[in-house]
């Protein structure tokens, strides 16, 4: 084991091994693990990992660590490689519209970059101030805007990937498109880590909005916010901004707000006609909600965003939750939110439900029992996952499986489906040393 510490910078005392041991889902299990490896150079990863396949030591990438599903949770006798120390921005094209940057870039800082050019990185995680890149990447990361501008593999051109025998693998072209070969960009993104490790990612810069404008509706409950969001896609292209928050999401982020209404819907919409769609928008909403308010002040929609970021930390504020991250086609969005409310009240578990409804994507926070997971919490969540896969809807919208959702994947995956998962694993990983008990 001793060798690993000239390879890399390597830290084993306490401290360390404990902040690996879980990430933000707080899952971990048994000890923790034997030390986090924090490499500064490319090399240094390949020589890493090429020690882990020769001593046949687990190895479990960890960005930022704001993982939701015990994806970069890490146990006794096995090694936690820490990408955070890779964090370069390494270029910013504003005529090809991308940059390169190393993985442990935190999203926030490659948007500030980009803005400096004008431009914007679209993807935005309700993480985007602690999320890595290549966090981001290896979870394929949904957020804000993706109704519109899609998720993080959308914006992800070209990787590095350190493969499981050391060697380094380059994927994507740096022209607009190309068909040469499998996308072996798209196999990377949101393989958690299970395939290899990415050293450096190509994305897309997009032009800023020359305008935003966000619409801020109330609703009597959550059933008439849901149907409200059909109102609103039925309308036109779907707003890049169409989140949901329930009552008890409110009342957690904004009791003042939450005193007058029982559910929240916040639209954004950009571009030069910004304003009056966001306007037209409100009208339409008038006919349903008890309050619709419209704004293009810059500072008064990024408050109204920051109410939407509030919600998860908000929550967490109030006791240990299970963070479920179903999503379900967006025709289905009203049958499933009232589907939870009935869930929680045929189980007495509390239930805070927010959403990116432009994308059917769900987020049920269940509430422990004092910290506890009874068999009462369990038969909530259990029956939050059956009613998205009732639905024509999926485990996990963005969060990624991890850990934390494999017990659930045969209800989604037939068998011919999990074994090309496993035959994928086997062929880049045969030692099983990336990640392992993770994601498929
Ligand atoms: C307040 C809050 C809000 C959130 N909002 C959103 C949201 O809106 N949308 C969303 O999708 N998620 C959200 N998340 C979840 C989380 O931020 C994302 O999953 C994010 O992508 C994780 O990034 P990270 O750098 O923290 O990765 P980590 O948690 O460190 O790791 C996540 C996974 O990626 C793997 N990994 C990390 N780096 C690499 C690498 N370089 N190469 C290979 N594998 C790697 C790990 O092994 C693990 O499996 C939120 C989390 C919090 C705490």
């Amino acid at each position: 084991m001793t060798a690993l510490d000239v390879l890399a910078p390597t830290d084993r005392s306490a401290a360390a091994r404990e902040s690996a041991r879980a990430d933000r889902s707080g899952w971990s299990v048994g000890d923790p693990p034997d030390a986090v490896v924090r490499p500064t150079t490319v090399a240094e990863v390949q020589a890493v990992v090429r020690w882990a396949a020769d001593h046949q030591v687990p190895l479990v990438p960890r960005g930022a660590g704001t993982g939701l599903t015990g994806g970069a949770s890490a146990t006794a006798g096995q090694v936690v490689l820490d990408l955070s120390a890779l964090d370069a921005i390494e270029s910013v094209d504003p005529d090809a519209r991308i940059a390169v940057v190393q993985p442990g870039v935190i999203v926030a800082d490659l948007d500030r970059a980009a803005a400096a050019h004008g431009l914007r990185y679209a993807p935005d995680p309700g993480s985007v101030a602690i999320a890595s890149i290549g966090g981001t990447i290896a979870t394929n990361a949904g957020g804000l805007r993706c109704a519109r501008h899609g998720g993080t593999r959308e914006a992800v051109v070209g990787l590095d990937v350190v493969l499981a025998d050391g060697s380094l693998l380059r994927t994507g072209t740096s022209g607009p498109r190309s068909v040469t070969g499998y996308d072996l960009t798209s196999l990377f993104v949101g393989s958690e880590g299970t395939l290899g490790i990415v050293v450096r990612a190509t994305v897309r810069l997009q032009p800023q909005p020359v305008a935003t404008a966000t619409v801020a509706a109330l609703f009597a409950d959550v059933a008439a916010a849901a149907r409200a969001v059909r109102t609103v896609t039925a309308a036109g292209p779907v707003p890049p901004t169409l989140e949901l928050l329930d009552h008890a999401t409110l009342a957690a982020v904004d009791p003042v707000l939450a005193a007058d209404g029982g559910a929240f819907l916040l639209v954004q919409t950009e571009g030069p006609g910004a304003l009056a769609e966001a306007t037209d928008l409100a009208g339409l909403l008038r006919g349903t909600a008890l309050r619709v308010d419209v704004t293009d002040d810059p500072a008064r929609s990024e408050r109204l965003i920051e109410t939407r970021r509030g919600a998860l930390p908000a929550v967490q504020r109030l006791g240990r939750v299970l963070i479920e991250d179903v999503s379900v086609p967006r025709t289905a969005l009203a049958e499933a939110l009232t589907g939870i409310a009935a869930i929680s009240d045929a189980t007495g578990v509390r239930v805070f439900t927010f959403a990116h409804a432009g994308e059917g994507v769900i987020h049920p926070l269940v509430l422990t029992d004092d910290g506890e997971v009874t068999p009462r919490v369990q038969e909530a969540v259990d029956a939050v996952v059956a009613l998205a896969l009732r639905l024509g809807g999926t485990l996990t919208g963005e969060h990624g499986i991890g850990a934390l959702k494999r017990r659930w994947l045969s209800d989604e995956l037939d068998p011919v489906a999990r074994t090309t998962l496993h035959r994928i694993k086997d062929a880049l990983d045969p030692a099983g040393v990336l990640n392992p008990g993770k994601a498929i």
